[in-house]
């Protein structure tokens, strides 16, 4: 029996479900165990009206004193109640539940769990859940896994698999052997999957987490480790003689670059003149001007006759920085040439040829650019853009393509040097630390749910000015939902706030690659006014004519993640505006808001972003746009990140790719993350 068997083996499901397995990215057996809950219900003490707290999610046990009411709203149906348990009153609402009038009945007591929030002065419920006290002291005992959903699937439907799938786990699987687990107090992994799964208290739990946790940074470090070794000789075999057209290049530019861009550059050229392998970190600031770093060097090794490589890790950014790049590279009479997976067979071909035969100079693309078919010739530079998003193996696939070529990777993600040296201990660092001059900088707000419709009003308005709006959808809480129906809904709701010539559009990450191209060109050029759209914009995009991102549920992300949404933004001549919409406004919230209110530099919010972090947040805010782990969040995890290293760091590079092939019986591509169009 093989864990990369198809679900089809797993008791109870059948075709139909396979198919919605498949749609959560679902294949094998492995996959599913490792498909980890992102949070667990827990179902805390019953509280007193008096007690409860606005933006917690609270039980309480109440009366139903008087009768339950149904109104029709706008679009929807208004159940509503009061209920009093001798300490106060609360109103409770729902919505399209009209069904709850006959239900509920009067003079009963039952456990309401919902989510408080304040309307006028009180606080109240909406939407909440209704139990039975003896079904709510049943809850209290257990942790109850929340999975990550999509339309077809429940919990339960995920929990029966995952108990299936759980029997078929066996010690020997275990690639850590049992006295490094003793040593570093690591829960064995057959153990581990089944409580991360099926818990059976707080603490166990917590320690099933933190082996997986450590699994991951601890492979991922010794996967680059073993990259490392195979450039251990840093001799290059790429010859840079001539810099002319680079520097025709530069001296054209319509601007002068910035001191930062200079600094960097001779950095790059000196690696690659003095005949040592490159292999360097530019990381930068949204808007510090990284692609035109990649473009100089990209030009350097085509002058001298080899062939560089630009991997962004969407279609959208491939093209934008194709268009870029061919605009700049015509002039010198270099060549580039794109590959991205919705191109057909035909135009694939045709690209392949061209490569192959070294009729082009600069190839830029997406993942399609490490598959098997393309064949290089004197590959001598591989750059990759938004370098959080792609796994090591995808880099390592990359340079498998040249020999030994140069490497270059670019992130706009700031993160905390203590991190960064942990994460990219391998490579030599450039930093970007200056934006090109005259930049507007960003007038920011934080602000709570009452002040939508002012916002609305200071969107239409931008609108009116010919300007363009991102609106940062709110994240799905209530776990029926896909990112995609919640992005839709969004639309459709603004659609009646806005005036019906204002154009809206939606783009979430499951929608074709097709599709997102279209999307994103059509905003692009500006037929498009609002685009509504979860995080997936945060990679690198630039629509200059776009002046204001509204973030809805800002309290929801990490700060760093905010800021580098925000980056989509001034990025052109005009002033541009950031509002983050705080869905409660607790001080804590307000406070770690405040930050971003109050600083435009990303390494100094990603300090900060590290620094308030708690326990409470393993579960909580994640970091979803930096490096993409699946479990862990360098943030919250910082410390087993720093185990990990530290572990990482006694072992041998044999060793490491000892035990990097064992660990892929279980892990198999779990270091090769974003599938391709599936990721934006
Ligand atoms: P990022 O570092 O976020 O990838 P980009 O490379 O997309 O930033 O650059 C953002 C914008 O700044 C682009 O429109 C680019 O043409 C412009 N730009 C880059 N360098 C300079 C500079 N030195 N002076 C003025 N504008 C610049
Ligand atoms: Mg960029």
């Amino acid at each position: 029996m093989s864990l990369n068997e198809s679900i089809s083996s797993v008791k109870g499901i059948g075709e139909k479900t396979e198919k919605l397995f498949n749609k959560l990215d679902i294949y094998t057996k492995s996959d599913l165990l490792k498909y980890f809950p992102k949070g667990y219900e827990r179902f805390d003490e019953i509280k007193h009206i008096d007690e409860v707290t606005e933006g917690q999610v609270c039980a309480i046990y109440a009366l139903l004193k008087g009768g339950v009411a149904v109104r029709s709203g706008r679009r929807l149906k208004i159940t509503a109640c009061e209920v009093t348990d001798g300490t106060g009153v609360m109103s409770l609402t729902w919505f399209n539940m009209p069904f709850l009038r006959s239900s509920l009945k009067q003079g009963v007591h039952y456990v309401f769990r919902g989510n408080i929030i304040k309307k006028n002065g009180s606080v109240k419920m909406e939407q909440p859940k209704i139990m039975s006290i003896e079904e709510y002291t049943l809850k209290q005992k257990v942790l109850q896994p929340i999975y990550p959903l999509t339309k077809g699937i429940t919990s339960l439907m995920i929990s029966k698999a995952e108990k299936n799938a759980i029997k078929e786990l066996y010690a020997g699987l275990d690639y850590l052997e049992p006295k490094f687990r003793k040593e570093k107090d690591l829960m064995a992994l057959k153990d581990a999957i089944e409580e991360i799964h099926f818990p059976k208290s707080d603490d166990v739990m917590l320690d099933a987490r933190k082996r997986l946790v450590f699994d991951e940074f601890f492979l991922f470090l010794l996967a680059a480790k073993a990259e490392k070794s195979d450039m251990a000789d840093k001799k290059s075999i790429y010859k840079i003689d001539t810099d002319i057209k680079t520097k025709k290049l530069i001296a054209d530019l319509p601007y002068k670059l910035t001191g930062a861009q200079e600094r960097t550059f001779s950095e790059m050229e000196f690696d690659m003149k003095e005949g040592f392998i490159m292999n360097r970190l530019i990381q930068g600031d949204v808007g510090s001007g990284k692609t035109i770093l990649a473009a100089l060097a990209l030009c350097l090794v085509a002058e001298n006759g080899y062939q560089g490589a630009l991997m962004a890790p969407t279609e959208v950014l491939a093209r934008q920085h194709y268009d870029e790049l061919t605009g700049l590279f015509d002039p010198l009479g270099i060549k580039v040439t794109l590959i991205v997976g919705s191109m057909s067979a035909k135009e694939k071909k045709a690209a392949y040829e061209l490569i192959a035969s070294h009729e082009t100079d600069i190839v830029i693309g997406t993942h399609a650019l490490i598959q098997e078919k393309v064949v290089y010739d004197k590959l001598a530079l591989v750059i990759t853009d938004e370098q959080h998003r792609f796994g090591v193996k995808q880099r390592e696939k990359l340079m498998a393509k040249g020999d030994k070529p140069h490497v270059c990777v670019m992130s706009a993600t700031p993160i905390p040097r203590t991190l960064a040296v942990i994460l990219y201990g391998d490579l030599d660092i450039s930093i970007v630390d200056e934006l090109p001059k005259g930049r507007k900088a960003i007038k920011n707000c934080v602000v709570g749910n009452s002040y939508r419709e002012k916002a609305y009003s200071f969107i239409n308005k931008e609108i009116m000015a010919g300007h363009q709006v991102y609106i940062i959808c709110p994240m799905v809480s209530e776990s029926e939902k896909t990112d995609a129906e919640n992005v839709e809904d969004y639309t459709e709701s603004l659609k009646e706030v806005f005036d019906p010539r204002v154009r809206i559009a939606s783009l979430y990450g499951k929608m074709s690659a097709d599709e997102k191209n279209r999307v994103m060109e059509d905003f692009s050029n500006g037929k498009i006014d609002i685009l509504v759209s979860t995080t997936v914009v945060e990679v690198g995009v630039n629509v200059p004519n776009a002046t204001v991102m509204l973030i809805e549920n800002a309290e929801r992300f990490g700060l760093a993640q905010l800021h580098q949404l925000r980056g989509r933004v001034g990025r052109g001549d005009a002033q541009s505006y950031c509002i983050f919409m705080a869905g409660n406004t607790s001080p804590e919230v307000m406070e770690r808001l405040n930050i971003l209110n109050n600083s435009n530099d990303g390494f100094k919010i990603a300090e900060e972003d590290l620094r308030l972090r708690g326990p409470g947040d393993l579960f909580g805010i994640r970091q979803s746009g930096d490096l993409s782990f699946n479990i862990g969040d360098i943030y919250n995890d910082a410390s087993v990140l720093k185990e990990a290293s530290d572990a990482a760091s006694c072992i041998s590079t044999n060793d490491a790719k000892t035990i990097l092939e064992k660990a892929e019986v279980f892990y198999s591509n779990a270091f090769c993350f974003g599938k391709e169009g599936n990721v934006l």
